[in-house]
């Protein structure tokens, strides 16, 4: 019976079978969420309907499958060998779509991260996840540094030393303690 599937049919269980259990969108919320970092999904009320919002990091994260977004230069991204400029049409609106909805959350104030489906195969995933709690974690900073000192880049330089070598201390603490311990 595997005999008469076309090499599409194939390539579609093949990825099927793969992502069983392993839904990139599930990785991403369980590591985050072993990493202390607390967020909605699915949030309807923003554009795209954004699989992950951290409100507190005003920051928004969509996992795209490589196929129906289209990831440019991508080896999970090969249009089927039939119906190409149907498909080819499909795909092309919705990376269109993608694309408004990122400006638009990006003018309400939102950092708009997307991931790809690709960076979550078992080989890339553990670079990946790191990066994303790493790149969370700075955008804290730059925040908490913004609110609670206030200091115009200006002025920045007229600050005793002492001043910036704790304020360097206290920000590879947060990171240190922003890290995932389960790794
Ligand atoms: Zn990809």
């Amino acid at each position: 019976m595997a005999d008469k599937l076309t090499p599409e049919q194939r390539h579609r269980c093949m990825s099927h079978v793969r992502s069983k259990n392993t839904k990139p969108e599930i990785i991403v919320r369980k590591y985050l969420f072993s990493c202390g970092f607390r967020y909605r999904v699915n949030v309807k009320t923003l554009p795209g309907t954004p699989d992950i919002v951290l409100r507190k990091y005003r920051t928004v994260i969509f996992v795209n499958g490589c196929f129906w977004h289209g990831h440019e230069g991508c080896k999970y991204f090969v249009l089927p060998k039939s119906n190409v400029e149907y498909w080819r049409k499909k795909i092309e609106r919705n990376r269109e779509r993608d694309l408004e909805e990122r400006v638009r959350l990006r003018d309400m104030g939102w950092h708009v991260i997307q991931l790809w489906e690709c960076q979550l195969k078992p080989k890339v995933r553990r670079r990946t996840l790191e990066g994303l709690a790493y790149t969370l974690n700075k955008m804290t900073l730059l925040n908490f540094g913004a609110k609670v000192y206030g200091l115009p880049e200006a002025e920045d330089g007229l600050c005793a030393a002492e001043d910036n070598a704790e304020y360097g201390t206290s920000a590879r603490q947060e990171i240190k303690d922003g890290a995932c311990p389960c790794d």
